[in-house]
């Protein structure tokens, strides 16, 4: 079972000397297994995880389209079931809970954000930042509101409704509606994926800040190294497997892991990748194989279970 434990980490990259420190185990996924389909057709989504949320971090998922991230969100934030393994949340069994106890658990301890902002278009800014706690029948912590508003420089958009604002400004709504209840754990699957650079940059600034200020635990999910570049700590995954792990790496980092564990055309290799990585450059144009798809039915559905439900 989780809770704290020691751990040996390098907490300057891989110059400096190993640390040993004492965290706590926000979830933890242990042999986590996601098959669909059978027989023939079966497609092994994510392959014996082994995984720890550390409270407190910033931790990124990296991979390309189809390696398992949304699939490893999905079960860590109880919003399917693995085919086998075991996820905590804290110290809760997550496969032990009927499915009243589990809405709940996702509606009070878990916040989402998504790559597709999925705010309500009839409900103004406010409206939708407040919607779980309506949802729930809470009253709303007027002071944490403020706090959060802002941050994410949202004060003179509280009265619009969705399709009066920027895109930036939605996915900022949507961060702020995901922190409002205080969840253990904030997720996000791609959630600068539809944003323009500056927009991108708000977010990310905004879910760094969040885990500086307010201690919150974050895991993002993402196929760029920019992004990535503001966690704490970055998983790969390949093929449904955790094959890397870095701690605080550069942006040149990460592009460098990148084209070692994933191989493929459009990554440079060998000196020319490092002339590239020297100068601080980023991989060339042609990523279509990075590139997710945009929201599909089934990423809608799970929005929505994750959102309303
Ligand atoms: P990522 O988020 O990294 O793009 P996913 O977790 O969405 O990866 O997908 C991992 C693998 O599982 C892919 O091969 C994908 O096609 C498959 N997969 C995901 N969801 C389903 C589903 N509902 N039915 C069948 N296959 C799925
Ligand atoms: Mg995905």
């Amino acid at each position: 079972m989780p809770g704290e434990r020691k751990v040996k980490r390098n907490l300057y990259g891989r110059c400096a000397a190993d640390t040993v420190e004492r965290v706590t185990v926000a979830a933890r996924a242990k042999g986590l297994t996601k098959t669909y389909g059978s027989g023939d057709a079966v497609v092994t989504a994510l392959d014996g995880v082994d995984f720890d949320i550390v409270q407190g971090e910033f931790t990124a998922i990296m991979g390309p389209s189809g390696s398992g991230k949304s699939t490893l969100m999905h079960l860590m934030a109880a919003l399917d079931t693995p085919t086998s393994g075991e996820v905590w949340l804290g110290d809760t069994a997550v496969g032990s809970l009927a499915d009243t106890p589990l809405t709940k658990l996702r509606r009070e301890r878990v916040g989402f954000v998504f790559q597709a902002f999925n705010l309500v278009p009839t409900l103004t800014a406010r409206e939708n930042i407040v919607l779980p706690l309506s949802i729930a029948g809470k009253p709303v912590d007027e002071e944490w509101f403020d706090r959060i508003v802002d941050v994410l420089g949202l004060r003179d958009r509280l009265t619009h409704k969705p399709s009066e604002l920027s895109g930036g400004q939605q996915q900022r709504v949507a961060c702020a509606r995901a922190l409002m209840n205080r969840p253990d754990i904030v997720f996000g699957d791609e959630p600068t994926g539809n944003l323009d650079s500056t927009s991108a940059a708000e977010v990310l600034t905004f879910l760094r800040r969040s885990v500086n200020e307010f201690n919150q635990t974050v895991v993002m999910l993402t196929h760029d190294a920019h992004a990535a570049s503001y966690a704490d700590r970055t998983v790969f995954l390949s093929d449904g497997r955790i094959v890397d792990e870095l701690r605080n790496p550069s942006h040149s980092d990460l592009l460098r892991a990148m084209a070692r564990l994933y191989p493929s055309p459009f990554t440079p290799q060998g000196p020319e990748a490092d002339g590239i990585y020297r100068d601080g450059g980023s991989i060339p144009e042609r990523r279509d194989d990075w590139l997710d798809d945009v929201e599909t039915t089934a990423e809608r559905s799970i929005a929505r279970r994750a959102l309303l439900d």
